[in-house]
C-alpha cells in the first residue's frame, strides 16, 4: 500500500479546496486499515477516514494520515420470506450499490437514490432522502476500532440513528472505520411480495401521484428521484459543494406551530423529534438565494447548498456560511446547525 505525503485533497472531496494531507493512503482491506493504525510511524499522529470526501469541508490542511476506505464487494448474506439481507464493502459508491439492488429486483434503496458518496459514510449521518433514511433498512456493519484493532459488528440501534445523526457523529466521532455495511430490502422475486412506494415527500408524492400506480417500480421511483435530484443539486465535479451545508432545524412543536402561524408558507414536516422546518426555504427568506459573494455563494436552485465558484478558499466559506447562519438567526430566531463535518 502506498503511503503518500504532503499530498493535495482536491480530488477526494467534493468542495474542492485546496488542502493537503500530511499522509495519505487508500485502504482496500480490514488488514491494510490495520496495518496503517498499527504502523508505528502513525500511531500517534491523528487519523481521518475518508469515504468520497462530499460530507466534508477542510477548513485547513490535515496534518495527520488521511485513510481513504477503498473496501469493494457487494453480497446477499440472506434471502428469506420476501427480504433479502445485502452486506456491502465500505468502499462501494452508493449509487452503484442503489443500481446493483434494482438489478437483483430489490425494493428499499430507490428513494436514496443519487447520494453521492460510499456505502462506508452511509450511517455516519444516516444518509437520507425522500421519506427514507439509511436506519429504515441498515441492519447492522461492521466497523474497525482504530484504537485497538479489534472488529466490532453493531447493530442497527446500537448505531443510534437520528436525523442526519448517529454514535459516530457523537461518542464514537472518529474512532471507528467501517468496513462493511448489511441492508434489508424487500425481494419483489419472491412470491406474493408486492411493491409499496415510499411517495410521501414533496415533488417525488406530485410525481408519483400524477403516474398509473400500476406502473410504479422501484426503478421508476429511482429515476424520478434521480431527474428530480438533478433539477435542484449542483453537479459537484463542475461546481463544488457539498450538499447540504446546513441541517433542517427540528423545533418543538409549539414554538413550529407559532413558525408556521406567522410564515405559513414555510414548508415543514413531523419529524419524530419535533417539526422539521426547511432550512433552505429560511435561507431563501433571507435573500441568500443565488446570491454570490467573491468565490462562494449559495446555489441558485437551493439555497442549501453552499458552492464554490472555483477558487473559493475556506475561509471565504466559513465567513458566507456564518452570515447566512446570522442572517437566519436575526430574521428568524432559528439557530442553523451544519450538516458538512467541518475539519
Ligand atoms: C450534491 C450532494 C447532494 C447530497 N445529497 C444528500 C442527501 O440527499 N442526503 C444525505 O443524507 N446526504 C447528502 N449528501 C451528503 C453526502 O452525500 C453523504 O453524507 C454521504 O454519505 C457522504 O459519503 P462520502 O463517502 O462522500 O463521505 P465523506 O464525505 O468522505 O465522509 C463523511 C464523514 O464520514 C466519515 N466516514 C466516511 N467513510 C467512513 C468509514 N468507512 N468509516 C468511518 N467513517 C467514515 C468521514 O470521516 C466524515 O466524517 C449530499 C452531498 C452532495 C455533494
Amino acid at each position: 500500500m502506498e503511503i503518500k505525503e504532503h499530498y493535495s485533497l482536491k480530488e477526494h472531496h467534493t468542495f474542492k479546496i485546496p488542502v493537503q494531507a500530511r499522509y495519505f493512503a487508500e485502504a482496500r482491506t480490514a488488514d491494510e486499515i490495520l496495518e496503517l493504525s498499527r504502523h508505528p510511524a502513525f500511531r500517534s499522529q491523528e487519523k481521518l477516514v475518508l469515504g468520497s470526501g462530499s460530507n466534508v469541508f477542510f477548513t485547513k490542511n490535515f496534518e495527520g494520515l488521511v485513510i481513504k476506505i477503498a473496501i469493494p464487494g457487494i453480497e446477499i448474506t440472506k434471502r428469506q420470506d420476501g427480504y433479502a439481507i445485502i452486506r456491502a464493502g465500505a468502499g462501494v459508491n452508493w449509487q452503484e450499490l442503489v443500481d446493483w439492488s434494482l438489478q437483483q429486483n430489490f425494493a428499499g434503496l430507490e428513494n436514496l437514490s443519487m447520494i453521492p458518496g460510499t456505502v462506508g459514510a452511509s450511517p455516519i449521518q444516516n444518509i437520507g432522502a425522500y421519506g427514507i433514511e439509511l436506519k429504515d433498512v441498515c441492519e447492522g456493519l461492521e466497523a474497525m476500532d482504530l484504537e485497538s484493532g479489534e472488529i466490532r459488528e453493531f447493530t442497527a440501534e446500537e448505531c443510534r440513528f437520528g436525523y442526519r445523526n448517529s454514535i459516530f457523529k457523537n461518542e464514537l466521532r472518529g474512532r471507528y472505520a467501517i468496513l462493511a455495511v448489511s441492508l434489508k430490502v424487500s425481494d419483489l422475486s419472491a412470491p406474493g411480495v408486492t411493491y409499496r412506494p415510499t411517495a410521501s415527500y414533496g415533488d417525488l408524492k406530485t410525481k408519483l401521484e400524477a403516474m398509473d400506480p400500476k406502473t410504479l417500480s422501484p426503478r421508476l421511483v429511482s429515476e424520478t428521484v434521480s431527474e428530480i435530484r438533478r433539477t435542484k443539486l449542483p453537479n459537484s465535479t463542475l461546481l463544488g459543494n457539498a450538499g447540504s451545508f446546513f441541517k433542517n432545524p427540528v423545533l418543538a412543536e409549539e414554538r413550529a406551530k407559532q413558525l408556521i402561524k406567522e410564515h405559513p408558507q414555510v414548508p415543514w414536516f413531523k419529524d419524530s423529534q419535533g417539526i422539521k422546518i426547511s432550512a433552505g426555504w429560511l435561507i431563501e427568506q433571507c435573500g441568500w438565494k443565488g446570491k454570490r459573494v467573491g468565490n462562494t455563494g449559495c446555489y441558485e436552485k437551493q439555497a442549501l447548498v453552499i458552492v464554490n465558484y472555483g477558487a473559493a478558499t475556506a475561509k471565504e466559506i466559513l465567513a458566507f456560511a456564518y452570515n447566512v447562519q446570522s442572517s437566519v438567526r436575526e430574521t428568524f430566531g432559528i439557530e442553523l446547525a451544519p450538516e458538512v463535518n467541518i475539519i
